[in-house]
């Protein structure tokens, strides 16, 4: 196993984390970015981006490919790796799948994971019928029935996008919506997406693939696909051996982004803060370089 050295490491290229590698480069902190899969995180899930300052309306793909673009262009190295461990000994040792990386400072960008329903046959009947990206999936089921579980910015987001490809799209509510009244009001408009409160979703229906599911009420929807959109939950276990403060499962930091670990930042989703949106963890990062050069 290589050992990699620099002053700071980024485990996560969602936007918080590259745009705490474009501020610590700028500064001329030395940085390497980390990142298990491809770089953009939550946003190469999302099909319409209309929020985000400078864009009117993007491809959440491509906003993320802009992103790696101007981190590439700096000269920051983003190195495909899944972290697995992290220890502290004068050094932060930063343990991956396949390399070894040694720091003074770390940075945890590593958003959160898909919340599951938790329901039996959930993980077996993934990737047919079961889904948690619509952006990804939505094509395999043009012209079918769908449903979307949830009721947040991201599940109406589906719903809008899977509502052009499929014949129809039901979205199941427990409680009532919390997503934005411009997400409501274009749903509204939509002939094809059927609003459902009150309800869950109590049993998935499949023979080898799923066929429908039984709602709490008794009532049986009739779908080829079920898109779960019901937030996320981080996935810190990689942390285990660092006693990091958190609060319901998010890294707790100060304003500025320091974690009771001194040397280690959180920034983005994966930690505990009011706002989870993509301009608010690329202000995260920033803030969380800005700290380092701070503190160093
Ligand atoms: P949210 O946490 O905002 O919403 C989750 C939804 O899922 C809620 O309706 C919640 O219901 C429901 N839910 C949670 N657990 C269950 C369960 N076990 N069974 C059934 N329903 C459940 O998550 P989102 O992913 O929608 O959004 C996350 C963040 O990302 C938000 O801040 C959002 O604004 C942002 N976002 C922004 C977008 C944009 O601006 N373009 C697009 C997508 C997301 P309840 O309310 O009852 O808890």
């Amino acid at each position: 196993m290589v050992k990699l050295m620099s002053k700071c490491i980024v485990i996560g290229a969602g936007p918080g984390g590259m745009s705490a590698a474009i501020y610590l480069k700028r500064a001329g902190i030395d940085v390497i970015l980390i990142e298990k899969m491809v770089p953009g995180g939550e946003m190469l899930k999302t099909n319409k981006i209309e929020n985000y300052l400078g864009f009117d309306s993007i491809d959440g793909g491509e906003l993320a490919l802009r992103m790696s673009s101007q981190v590439k262009d700096l000269g920051i190295e983003i190195i495909r790796d899944d972290i697995t461990d992290i220890s502290y000994d004068n050094t932060f040792i930063v343990t991956g799948l396949k390399n070894k990386y040694q720091a003074d400072y770390v940075i945890i960008a590593t958003g959160r994971v898909p919340r599951k329903l938790g329901l039996d046959m959930e993980e077996a009947l993934l990737n047919r019928g079961i889904s948690y990206c619509a952006t990804c999936d939505g094509a395999f089921y043009k012209g079918k029935e769908v449903a979307i579980v949830g009721g947040g910015d991201s599940a109406l987001t589906e719903a809008l996008y899977l509502s052009d490809i499929c014949l129809k799209v039901y979205v199941l509510v427990r409680k009532d919506l919390k997503a934005s009244d411009i997400l409501q009001n274009r749903v509204k408009n939509k002939d094809n997406i059927v609003i459902l409160k009150n309800v869950s979703v109590s049993q998935f229906i499949s023979s080898d693939s799923l066929t429908g599911v039984l709602l709490n009420d008794g009532r049986k929807l009739d779908v080829n696909g079920l898109f779960i959109a019901i937030g996320g939950t981080p996935d810190i276990s990689f942390l285990k051996n660092l006693n990091v403060d958190t609060i319901n499962g998010y890294i707790k930091t100060d304003d500025k982004m320091r974690t009771n670990i001194k040397g280690l930042y959180a920034v983005g989703d994966v930690r505990y803060k009011d706002f989870y949106q993509i301009i608010t963890a690329a202000s995260d990062g920033a803030i969380a370089a800005l700290s380092i050069r701070e503190d160093d």
